[in-house]
């Protein structure tokens, strides 16, 4: 027994995977062509994609937001979750892998409820925010240029409803994040996220140590003016105890 998070030897892991992974034979084609490109380390683990659908259904999410599309696989997941009048708002740059995203997305059946962005996610972020669309999103998950993190959270943290929740990938960097030595511009903006993550009292916080490390920070609603916390006005509390 343990009560630190196991270290994930290829034999637990396939274990896992066995007895907990029901991945849908279209996300599984899409992952074995996805597996032959050189880039396809980029795509998220199968568990974890299971694991948003999950958190989705959960949330009882309507809308919801990719940043960083690759070949389409997360964004798969989330939009099987999603009611058959739910939107995933699809952002990416890349029209070659959003290709490939599109055929899946039109042979699972969900293509009508993707709404994909060909455009830089900060610029689309900002038109939706122009819109006057903040607030409306049930769940946002970032997983495009770790550069620009740290933008991207806050322009979803506003896009987000309040009890709606992001995602963030990779914060765990393949374990470059714990490396003292490692200072290239990547690792650092995931550090800087991580640590300002760690304060920031508008979100309730978790890592989850899941394929790379995924966040989920869960949008508060807002304190009342009377500061009675747990949204509770300090009327309502007055009211409570007199009824005790
Ligand atoms: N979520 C995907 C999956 O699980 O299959 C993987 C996304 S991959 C890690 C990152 C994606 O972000 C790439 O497809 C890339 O084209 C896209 N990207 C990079 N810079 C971007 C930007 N400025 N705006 C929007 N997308 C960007
Ligand atoms: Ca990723």
């Amino acid at each position: 027994m343990s009560n630190k998070t196991l270290p994930m030897t290829e034999r637990l892991y396939d274990y896992l995977l066995s007895v907990s992974l029901r991945e849908p034979e279209v996300l599984r084609r899409l992952r074995e062509e996805t597996s032959r490109d050189e880039h396809a380390q980029m795509q998220i683990a199968p568990e974890q994609g299971q694991f948003m659908a999950l958190l989705a259904e959960l949330l009882g999410a309507r809308r919801a937001l990719e940043i960083g599309v690759y070949t389409g696989y997360s964004a798969l997941w989330v939009a099987r979750a999603l009611p058959a009048d739910g939107r995933l708002i699809a952002c990416d740059v890349n029209e070659v892998w959003t290709a490939t995203a599109r055929r899946y997305w039109e042979e699972a059946g969900v293509a009508h409820k993707i709404d994909l962005r060909l455009a830089p996610a900060a610029k689309t972020l900002d038109g939706l925010l122009g819109d006057g669309e903040a607030g409306t999103f049930d769940f946002i998950f970032i997983d495009a240029d770790k550069e620009h993190y740290e933008r991207y959270y806050e322009q979803s943290l506003r896009l987000l409803r309040p009890g709606g929740l992001i995602a963030i990938d990779n914060v765990l960097w393949d374990g470059r994040v714990a490396e003292p030595e490692a200072d290239d511009a990547e690792t650092e903006a995931i550090r800087s996220l991580n640590q300002k993550l760690l304060g920031d009292e508008r979100i309730t916080l978790s890592l989850v140590p899941v394929a790379d490390g995924l966040t989920l920070a869960l949008k508060r609603r807002a304190p009342s003016p009377s500061g009675g916390g747990r949204g509770l006005s300090a009327d309502g509390a007055d009211r409570r105890r007199r009824d005790l």
